[in-house]
């Protein structure tokens, strides 16, 4: 099942996306998935963010031969930072390069949309939370994270407005933890995996970050980048495909 957010009429809700169909759903799709009966032509809806989280929970390096490529080696323990929801923008909408930062990388991630309160959730029962997944872009600007008077904090370099596109939809059908990965810069492939190279699988990582954080229905876990990330300039265009969900394009401005 393949979910969405739009606005139709001023309104804004969920629905189920049916070909070039909207079933319009009675209310956010956490609790139950109830049709209000009104089908929408997908032509003539306008497509929202397809969650609306009260955090992004990221993982930094969970991928070997991206750790590897920063030089830092892999951290014993998922490492945790948040980007606000303010970061969030659709497929489609714009990235903005703040004018305090000369470099703007790109992240491709999958995004695991929670879909039950979560708190201290045990081994081998994290897939009873999540609603879906989604792909995800954690945009950083490289310099401003590494930059000595921020300290160890990546707040500031990851938090930007429009530095988290997610979409195109939330699917729920999907095994997850093998699927490829692959980030396109104005077409050019620059990274390729598959989620099996996790370092931390899913499960695992909403097990480590319920133990003391409760995540929301909405919330969206970002479950870190593969080798391969890089910087982009104002006018480029980077797609995240993910297989079996589709692709997030967004350009830079
Ligand atoms: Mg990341």
């Amino acid at each position: 099942m393949k979910i969405i957010r739009a606005e139709f009429n001023g309104e804004c809700f969920y629905g189920v996306l049916n070909g070039e169909e909207v079933l319009r759903l009675k209310s956010a799709p956490y609790d139950a998935i109830e049709y209000t009966g009104e089908k929408l032509k997908l032509s003539e809806v306008v497509l929202l963010p397809p969650a609306e989280p009260s955090k992004i929970v990221c993982i930094g390096k969970n991928y070997k031969a991206h750790a590897d490529e920063m030089g830092e080696g892999q951290p014993p323990e998922p490492v945790l930072f948040i980007k606000p929801n303010t970061c969030i923008v659709y497929d489609g909408e714009d990235v903005v390069y703040p004018e305090m930062s000369n470099r703007v990388d790109y992240e491709g991630e999958l995004g695991v949309v929670i879909g039950k309160r979560a708190s201290k959730v045990q081994k081998g029962h994290a897939a009873e939370y999540i609603l879906g997944y989604t792909c995800l872009n954690d945009v950083t600007a490289r310099d401003i994270q590494k930059s000595p008077t921020q300290g160890t904090q990546w707040t500031r370099g990851k938090g930007f407005d429009t530095f988290c596109p997610i979409g195109p939809h939330i699917e729920t059908e999907l095994d997850a933890q093998n699927v490829e990965l692959e980030t396109r810069l104005n077409g050019e492939v620059k990274q390729h995996s598959n989620t099996n190279l996790m370092t931390h699988g899913i499960d695992s990582l909403i097990c480590f970050i319920t133990e003391g954080m409760t995540l929301l229905p909405g919330d969206i876990v970002a479950t870190g980048t593969p080798e391969g990330i890089g910087s982009m300039q104002r006018g480029d265009v980077v797609e995240v495909e993910i297989e079996g969900i589709g692709t997030l394009k967004n350009r830079i401005i």
